[in-house]
This record gives C-alpha cells, sequence and structure tokens, in this order.
C-alpha cells in the first residue's frame, strides 16, 4: 500500500456484476428489430435504443480490469464525468481531458473524427495514473478535446432468424445514431466523436 496505488476506476466492473447468461431477446414483427420479451420504458433510452440489463453491485467481489460496467460508462460518458473518480472531468477553454492508447500514427491529424468508449478523466486522477503506472506515460496519449459530441452506441449486433434473433459477430460493434441497424443492437456503451483536438504529450 502506497500513496500511488491505483485506485479501481469507477467504470470498472465487479465480478458480482458479471453476467452470465446471454441476454433474452425476442425480435418484433415487420424487420423492427429486437426487444425484451419483458421490456419496460427503462430499457430503452430516449432515441429507442435497447440497452444491455447489468447488475448494480459496484465494489462487490473483486474487479474485473478491463471490463467496464454499461451503466457506470454511459452515466460517466453522458455526464463527462472522470473515468477513475466519477467527479466531473477537467476541462479549460481547450477543451476536455482525455487519455487515450496512443495510436498517433494510424492518420495525421489523429485523435480527430475518432469515436471513443472512454470516457473523459480528471487532473488528479490523470496525474496518480501516469505516476503509478510509467508505461502510462508511453502507451497513452494526453487528449483535450474542444468538441466530444454523443455520436453513438457500441454494442452486440443481431441477425433476425426463424427462431430468434442470434448475434451477428462475438465482437462489439459501434454504430452512429443515423444508422438504420441500430434496430438490432444491443448497447454496451456510449460513444463520443473527438473533434477539435490537441494531443498535450509529445
Ligand atoms: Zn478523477
Amino acid at each position: 500500500m502506497n500513496s500511488t496505488k491505483l485506485r479501481v476506476p469507477y467504470i470498472t466492473s465487479w465480478s458480482a456484476e458479471a453476467t452470465t447468461t446471454a441476454p433474452h431477446l425476442i425480435q418484433l414483427p415487420n424487420k423492427r428489430g429486437i426487444a425484451y420479451p419483458d421490456e419496460t420504458i427503462g430499457d430503452r433510452d430516449s432515441r429507442g435504443i435497447l440497452w444491455a440489463r447489468t447488475p448494480l453491485a459496484q465494489g462487490q467481489g473483486t474487479p474485473e480490469f478491463g471490463q467496464v460496467h454499461s451503466a457506470r460508462q454511459r452515466r460517466a460518458m453522458r455526464k463527462l464525468l472522470c473515468q477513475v473518480c466519477a467527479n466531473p472531468a477537467d476541462h479549460n477553454p481547450d477543451g476536455i481531458l482525455w487519455v487515450l492508447p496512443d495510436h498517433r500514427t494510424d492518420w495525421p491529424n489523429w485523435p480527430n473524427g475518432m469515436g471513443i468508449t472512454e470516457p473523459p478523466i480528471c487532473t488528479p486522477c490523470l496525474n496518480l495514473s501516469t505516476r503509478a503506472c510509467p508505461a502510462l506515460r508511453h502507451g497513452h496519449a494526453i487528449i483535450r478535446a474542444a468538441h466530444a459530441p454523443l455520436a453513438g452506441v457500441q454494442g452486440g449486433l443481431y441477425t433476425p432468424t426463424p427462431i430468434g434473433p442470434r448475434p451477428q459477430s462475438p465482437d462489439p460493434q459501434i454504430l452512429h445514431y443515423d444508422s438504420p441497424r441500430l434496430l438490432w443492437l444491443l448497447a454496451f456503451h456510449l460513444v463520443r466523436e473527438l473533434t477539435e483536438t490537441t494531443v498535450l504529450n509529445p
């Protein structure tokens, strides 16, 4: 135990929150997409997108690092809260603060135009993370984004079959809010699109 010990991030899923069975979904008539058989109004957002049901048991069991909890990611992303401590993320006149895996060689003005599922971060949590984890300095990019509008959702896509909807692929997909395929997506995470970005670490 020391002062730079990493805390369990707010968005990290805990073992007590793991869902062991596949979601029970039905397909609506006339190719209108997927639904829960016992759906309630809270299962969809204001755009009509169907969301995965996830248990809430933060702090119970063991943290599953690398597994992001759907409801907490969604809250942090929507309200621009720090992904680690859930306080408001840092922002200044240049924009909101983010730390991302460093892919700045991918395209010339990376990460402009990128859809991301990582919520932003606050300065104390960024400093703590980079101090406790030297690899973060080299493997990650620290970004300011002047605009980062909500742009879509990430989730599992389904295909209609005669015996009900089936997962199209084991890999999560990111869909923009204007995609007609949203009818067939069970959303896990909110996506923001980074624009007008500045990379802060050389
Ligand atoms: Zn924080």
